[in-house]
């Protein structure tokens, strides 16, 4: 899940990172009460939505005193900001963070995440932060620096500085630089994120370093234990076939194809993704629909899909375990009875009853395709949908 910059910023504040003097309004007036609040000006005006690159799509605008800052708000409220990360229908602006200018000396970048191929959590800095991260890891990956975080040792106050070193930090911002980062740790494990990261964390003309950006995501198996930060959710900013999804308790994740892919696995949703890919299909989402195969599971699978109208064409692989293909199959009869698809399907299931499972489908006098394999069944479907789009 992700959660807004000022959101963001006050958790980090609690862990003792400095963040810029600020607040988030919700309106015009907030937003100028907001700013009076703050001081005299500078104000920086930021949109808060669920995507970076908002400094190069025009989300961070600088308002030199109080009077501009209700002219630049009104410019932000109720707009979709399009930024390089937020596809090119942007994400809706309902909030802006209205903060103090602070004056920049050096932007710098530090974040933690997990890195899978090492298995662990990895804390990274960067002497170059800022708007250009990707263009810098890109050129010169060197700049990247790395410290794997060992579970059973944690991350160690020598590592913390190591890496305030290698981001170019002196004298006594090296200790500074090294509190921020174990903050960041800490603040990373104990909120079970998937991501917190700091950019750019600045180093100001005073010596000071300030967190002047703030983004965490939390990782959604944890939320449970963090009803805190499961009340910060923002359904505004996510997809609405998602928000659709997640209601259904349904792992779901859109993409740019035109498949709708339903399978009873995270596994073999990962392996049709790819066999799909791999004949030339594209597909348009990874749905696991989980174990069961009962009509309102196949139902609700179909109501996600169906509300996308990229979806050219259905891809349902199954593999009969303790599920057995036959009660799949039924299920799948029942809820297009209930609801004809308006795209043609096929259907590759093994295991089980397979057997009972086929029979349930080729007698149902239903338009279902069936596969005997991956491979027919990914060939099928890509042949219909390029038939269809023809
Ligand atoms: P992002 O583009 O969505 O990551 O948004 P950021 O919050 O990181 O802002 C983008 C850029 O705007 C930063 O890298 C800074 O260069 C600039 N910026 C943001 N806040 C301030 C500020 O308070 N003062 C100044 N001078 N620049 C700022
Ligand atoms: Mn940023």
């Amino acid at each position: 899940m992700h959660i807004h910059e000022y959101q963001a910023k006050e958790i980090l504040a609690r862990y003792g990172v400095k963040v810029p003097k600020g607040r988030v309004a919700f309106n015009l007036k907030e937003a100028e009460a907001a700013a009076r609040e703050i001081g005299p000006g500078p104000y920086v005006i930021k949109a808060q939505v669920h995507a970076g690159g908002r400094g190069k799509g025009g989300g961070i605008r600088i308002a030199s005193d109080l009077s501009e800052v209700g002219g630049i708000a009104r410019g932000m409220f109720g707009t979709r900001l399009v930024t390089p990360q937020t596809g090119p229908q942007g994400k809706p602006v309902s909030r802006v963070l209205v903060e103090e200018s602070v004056p920049i000396a050096r932007e710098l970048y530090v974040g933690v995440t997990i890195d899978g191929a090492l298995g662990g959590a990895v804390v990274i800095g960067c002497p170059q932060g800022g708007i250009e991260i990707e263009e810098v890891g890109a050129r010169s990956p060197e700049k990247i620096h790395k410290i794997i975080v060992e579970p059973g040792c944690g991350f160690n106050s020598f590592q913390g500085r190591k890496l305030a070193m290698a981001m170019g930090l002196e004298g006594s911002h090296i200790g500074k630089g090294a509190a921020i980062a174990w903050a960041l740790e800490r603040a990373f494990r104990e909120n079970d994120c998937s991501l917190a990261e700091i950019n750019p964390l600045v180093l100001t003309f005073r010596g000071d370093l300030v967190a002047l950006d703030a983004k965490i995501d939390i990782d959604d198996n944890a939320l449970y234990r963090h009803p805190d930060i499961l009340a910060l959710r923002d359904v505004e900013q996510e997809d609405p076939r998602d928000v659709e999804a997640s209601k259904l308790n349904l792992n779901f994740v859109n993409l740019s194809g035109n498949i709708g892919c339903i399978v009873n696995g995270a596994g073999l949703g990962m392996a049709t993704l790819d066999i799909l890919r791999y004949y030339g299909g594209e597909p348009a989402n990874f749905l696991d629909a989980g174990a069961g195969g009962s009509k309102e599971l196949i139902q609700n699978a179909f109501t996600v899909l169906n509300s996308d109208p990229k979806i050219k064409g259905i891809l349902i692989n199954m593999f009969g375990g303790i599920t057995r293909c036959d009660s799949y199959a039924q299920g799948i009869v029942d809820a297009i009875r209930e609801k004809p698809l308006a795209v043609p399907l096929v259907v590759r299931m093994e295991g089980t009853n397979v057997e009972l499972g086929r029979k349930i489908l080729a007698e149902s006098g239903l338009n279902i395709i069936s596969a005997s394999s991956m491979k027919e069944a990914a060939q099928k479907i890509i042949e219909l949908v390029q038939e269809k789009s023809k």
